[in-house]
């Protein structure tokens, strides 16, 4: 089982698009997949076709002890994959987790106890440097990092960095960063290029090689509780997400030889 966190403490960054699209690409090429919503605000529990109003058990009850992953996940009605979903209550858990045991390790130890379920876990993380987030990074054996190529892409970065750092040093051995995507992406931007260009000469093949374009029918898909891989598969978007499943699925094969 391999648990990779999508991070960046960065909002409205293609996170919650990239979880919700790798997840449904995954998904589509036979891998069994679970996608764990960490965020409040619950979207990507709404684009995998779960309505967050309706939640018997979320992620939230699970955090604090209430319930199992077994109890609390669901299987997308849309997108073939399990979801872990999640609602504006885990708002709370932040606050209630203080107190308890192995706080920053509570999702870890659920996921432990069904290591045999999935080939692959996806974390889509709230965006901050929270409890919450640090649950992902505690849980996850590497970090995917989406981000727009723009001016101020770069600043972010390294606070990101740090903080894998930190977990990795306290918390978590096994933490990576797998690697940095470029997403929403504009091929005619000087600066996109430039930007793009930068990250290449500092962080080299932790670089995917995939590039996801700006595509409207991947903002389009979540009203329609689905992933964009299946709304529009033949969209550029759609495209991209199934090219980077298959670069995630042949970097992992690279590890085991
Ligand atoms: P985050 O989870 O980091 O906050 P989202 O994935 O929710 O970011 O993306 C922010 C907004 O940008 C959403 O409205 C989403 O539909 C849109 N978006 C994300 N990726 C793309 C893309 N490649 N092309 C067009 N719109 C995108
Ligand atoms: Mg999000």
């Amino acid at each position: 089982m391999h648990i990779f966190a999508i991070a960046n403490q960065k909002g409205g960054v293609g996170k919650t698009t990239t979880s919700v699209n790798l997840a449904a690409a995954l998904a589509q090429s036979g891998q069994r997949t679970l996608l764990v919503d960490l965020d409040p605000q619950g979207n990507a529990t709404m684009g995998s076709g779960v309505d967050k109003r309706e939640l018997r058990r979320s992620v939230y009850q699970l955090l604090v002890g209430l319930v199992t992953l077994g109890d609390a996940r669901v299987s997308s009605p849309t997108a073939g994959y399990d979801i872990l979903p999640a609602n504006r209550d885990l708002a709370g858990a932040e606050v209630e987790m203080v107190q308890l045991e192995r706080r920053e390790n509570r999702l870890r130890d659920a996921l432990a106890r069904h290591a045999d379920d999935y080939d692959f876990v996806l974390i889509d993380c709230p965006p901050s440097l929270s409890m919450l987030t640090l649950n992902g990074l505690c849980a996850a054996h590497g970090v995917v990092i989406p981000m727009q190529c723009e001016y101020y892409a770069l600043e972010g970065l390294s606070d990101l960095v740090n903080t894998i750092k930190r977990v990795h040093a306290s918390f978590n051995r096994d933490l990576k960063v797998i690697g940095l995507l470029r997403v929403m992406y504009d091929p005619r931007s000087t600066l996109s290029n430039q930007v793009s260009a930068q990250l290449e000469e500092h962080f080299g093949d932790k670089v995917f090689r995939t590039v996801v374009p700006r595509n409207v029918r991947l903002a389009e898909a979540p009203s329609y509780g689905m992933p964009g891989v299946l709304f529009d598969k033949s969209s550029k978007g759609a495209q991209a997400y199934l090219a980077f499943a298959a670069e995630m699925i042949e970097r992992v094969h690279s590890w085991k030889e």
